[in-house]
Parts: structure tokens; C-alpha cells; sequence
């Protein structure tokens, strides 16, 4: 036997009884956007590399490290996306559906970063992302944080909590950043190797590091809050009073700064002690400046994108339920005339709704209710010599093991009743 060829590092299968969990939540979402008047968009998995060095910032650890990149067989510099917000500006842009208009649009799919794989940490996750443009003001922010909030209600989620921050505007950061830089350029010297290699290039993000020995520096650099402009400042609070009346509750961070560097005044992330060191389930902020950086007319939006791994994670670590998709009744076919007769009977039921799961490669009548019950179908449904040549079936519950003989013409109305009655 020559040797079985393995995934790539960080990329998983999802088997069934996980797809199912997903489905859920996908349907859950979309149900939740949709009634916040979202609507869906589908966008490539390849982009040009130049996409993402040109929004999510040249010096971030996505585009520095983390990006898949390639040249194709003609030459072109690709990169399989390391998140959605970038291909979905550019696809507004390209289809000019961003300019003067109100756009509300979500996605869902696969993301790819090569980053060191571990639990909730993988180099193909899957996000569902939002993004909205064309509104300024901290309505939409909180509709979003809304939004969030309602899904995780919808999906029965706890233990999960809001942090906010704003980050200003570009010039109001850059302000601060000279003074970051000055703080720790004094403190060089409790400076971890990451943060020195920071400190030229993104200082901000040192605010972000989880090194332990990093903290007292962190805590004592001084505060972006403080550095707000005006503007800025008038926004946040009414985003906090807007989330007040909307009864949510947040903490205040201001070391959220998030790893990408098209963010603007508002940055939020949904956090839990769950999982570990990989907390963050759902991200997001305000990006008013992305959409004239990547080439269009001056846009403000705002977005966000839910980790699938890490939630589907937290849900399963609940215990969640009622997410499989199973057949309801499993047909036992016994002998050739019952194999020809049972294909029609179970098209059927299928025309009344019924989910039915065939006997497939014959077997014994006892093989036959093995797999029935393998199948986590509640009715097995017996069609044999007797029942062929009498038109009838005999209907047993796998549950309580009862069984009863009934004509084929009565078995719809007989099985959408007990389905009912379930
Ligand atoms: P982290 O701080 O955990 O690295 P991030 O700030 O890089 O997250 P974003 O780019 O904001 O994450 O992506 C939004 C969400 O996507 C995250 O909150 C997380 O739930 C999920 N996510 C990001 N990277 C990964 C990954 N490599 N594997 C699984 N999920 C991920
Ligand atoms: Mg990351």
C-alpha cells in the first residue's frame, strides 16, 4: 500500500456532524442580517497581492508573514484572501455600487493566513464578514454591535463580552503615535524582540502584545483615549449612549487597537474566556478611510467578521443541539421486487416532504434495521415479498419497537402525522 497523503498543516476537513453545527449558525445569521436589511455578496478567493498590501498596511503581521502568495502561470502576483473587507471595497469600487448609495452586504468563506496552527487558530478558517457604507455617524455602529448581539441571543451563546475602543483619525493617531514612540523609545530596554522590531514600523500594536512581561509597559504607555480629537471623541460617546438605550454592555479597552491598519474611530471585538488564548470570536470597527485609499471616491463604512471555528467551538463546548440533519425514515427493502418498488415509494414521500434515507447494496433483514438505526431515523419502513404483493408496508418505530402493517397508499398521510406528533 503506497502511503495515504495528509492535508495541508493548518487546514482541516469538515466532517459531517461538524457541517451541521455550521449550517445552523449560517442560517441563524443569515436570518439575522437579512432582517437588519443585509444583503449577500459572493467574491473571489484570489485577489492581487497589491489588495492587501495596500489596506490592511504594508508593516501588519498579515501582510508581512502571513499572506499565501503566488505568481500564476501568467505572471501575476496573487494572494489567496486573508480576510473580506479588502476584496469587497474593491468589488464596490469596480461595480460602482459604493458612490452616493447606502450599501448593507455580508459574506461568508474561507480566509487564509499562514500563521502557527493550534486550537482556534488555523491557516484556513472561515469567516462571515458584514460590511455597510455610506454612513458616518455612530448609528451604524451600534446597529452593528446591535446585530452581533441579536445573533448570539438567537444562537443561545453566553459567555461571550463586548470591548470597545475608538481609534480617531488618522491624523489624531499619528499624533499619539509619535508620543507611543517617545514612551518606549525611553524603555527600550524591558522592550521584548517583538516589540523592538514594532517600535520603527507599527508602534500601535505593541499595545496589543500578550507577552506577560510585556504588561507594566503596556499599562503605563500613555492612552490613545487621551489623544482623540474632537470629532472623534463626540462620536464615540454617542456610540457609548446609543448602546446604553440599546441595553448592551461593553468595557472600554483602550489597548484594542486590532491588527489592521485601515481602522478608524471605532474598533470592537467580542471576547471569551473560553477558549483560551485564542479569545477574539467576532472583530470589527469603522474604515472610513479604505475606500479612497483603494481607489474610490470618499466612502465611509464599517464592518465586521465573525470567526466560524472559534464560535462553532463555543457552541459545541455548550452542548448545543437539535443541529443534525437526519433521514426520518429508512426504507428496508428485501428481495429484487421490493428494491424495484421501493424506489418509487420513496419518491413519494420525498414529493410530501418526507426526508428517506434507501437501503442500498441488499443485506439481511437484520443488517438492513442495523444500518436503519445507524441512520438515527426514528421510522424503518419494511417492504418485503408480502408487502409487495399485498401493496402494503409495514411501518416500525425504532424507538419502542412497535410495528404495524398498512396499505402503501395510506402510508404519507400515516408517517406526516407521526411526524407531526413528534
Ligand atoms: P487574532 O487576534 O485572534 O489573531 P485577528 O485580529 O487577526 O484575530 P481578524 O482579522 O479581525 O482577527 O478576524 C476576525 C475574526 O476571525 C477573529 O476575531 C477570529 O475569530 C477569526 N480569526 C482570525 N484569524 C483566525 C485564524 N487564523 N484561525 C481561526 N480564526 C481566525
Ligand atoms: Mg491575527
Amino acid at each position: 500500500m503506497s502511503k495515504a497523503i495528509q492535508a495541508v498543516r493548518g487546514m482541516n476537513d469538515l466532517l459531517p456532524d461538524a457541517v451541521e453545527r455550521w449550517q445552523r449558525i449560517e442560517a441563524l445569521a443569515r436570518d439575522v442580517l437579512h432582517a437588519y436589511g443585509y444583503r449577500e455578496i459572493r467574491l473571489p478567493v484570489l485577489e492581487k497581492s497589491e489588495l492587501f498590501a495596500r489596506s490592511i498596511g504594508s508593516l501588519t503581521d498579515i501582510v508581512e508573514k502571513e499572506m499565501y502568495s503566488f505568481e500564476d502561470r501568467s505572471g501575476e502576483n496573487l494572494t489567496l484572501r486573508p480576510e473580506g473587507t479588502a476584496g469587497c471595497v474593491r468589488a464596490g469600487i469596480e461595480n460602482g455600487f459604493l458612490h452616493n448609495q447606502i450599501q448593507r452586504l455580508w459574506y461568508a468563506g474561507p480566509m487564509f493566513r499562514h500563521e502557527r496552527p493550534q486550537k482556534g487558530r488555523y491557516r484556513q478558517f472561515h469567516q462571515i464578514g458584514v460590511e455597510a457604507f455610506g454612513i458616518e455617524t455612530p448609528d451604524l455602529d451600534a446597529e452593528l454591535i446591535v446585530m452581533c448581539a441579536r445573533l448570539w441571543r438567537a444562537l443561545g451563546l453566553d459567555g461571550i463580552s463586548l470591548q470597545l475602543n475608538s481609534l480617531g483619525t488618522p491624523a489624531s493617531r499619528a499624533a499619539y503615535r509619535s508620543e507611543l514612540v517617545r514612551y518606549l523609545e525611553a524603555r527600550r530596554s524591558v522592550l521584548d524582540e517583538d516589540s523592538l522590531r514594532r517600535l520603527d514600523k507599527n508602534p500601535l500594536r505593541i499595545l496589543d502584545s500578550k507577552n506577560p512581561a510585556m504588561q507594566d509597559v503596556v499599562t503605563a504607555a500613555p492612552s490613545l483615549s487621551e489623544h482623540l480629537d474632537d470629532a472623534s471623541r463626540a462620536h464615540f460617546e454617542r456610540l457609548l449612549d446609543l448602546l446604553r438605550r440599546a441595553g448592551i454592555e461593553y468595557t472600554i479597552n483602550p489597548r484594542l487597537v486590532r491588527g489592521l491598519d485601515y481602522y478608524t474611530r471605532t474598533v470592537f471585538e467580542w471576547t471569551t474566556e473560553r477558549l483560551g488564548a485564542q479569545s477574539a470570536v467576532c472583530a470589527g470597527g469603522r474604515y472610513d478611510g479604505l475606500v479612497e485609499q483603494l481607489g474610490g471616491k470618499a466612502t465611509p463604512a464599517a464592518g465586521f467578521a465573525i470567526g466560524m471555528e472559534r464560535l462553532a467551538e463555543l457552541l459545541a463546548q455548550q452542548g448545543d443541539q437539535n443541529h443534525e440533519v437526519h433521514p426520518q425514515a429508512y426504507l428496508v427493502l428485501l428481495g429484487a421486487d421490493a428494491e424495484g418498488e421501493g424506489l418509487t415509494l420513496a419518491e413519494r414521500l420525498r414529493d410530501a416532504g418526507v426526508r428517506v434515507e434507501c437501503n442500498g447494496g441488499g443485506g439481511s433483514l437484520k443488517t438492513q434495521l442495523k444500518r436503519a438505526d445507524r441512520s438515527r431515523a426514528r421510522h424503518a419502513l419494511l417492504l418485503g415479498e408480502d408487502e409487495v404483493r399485498t401493496a402494503s408496508v409495514t411501518v416500525k418505530d425504532l424507538r419502542d419497537g412497535t410495528q404495524r402493517s398498512i396499505a402503501q397508499s395510506e402510508l404519507v398521510d400515516l408517517l406526516l402525522k407521526k411526524l407531526d406528533e413528534e
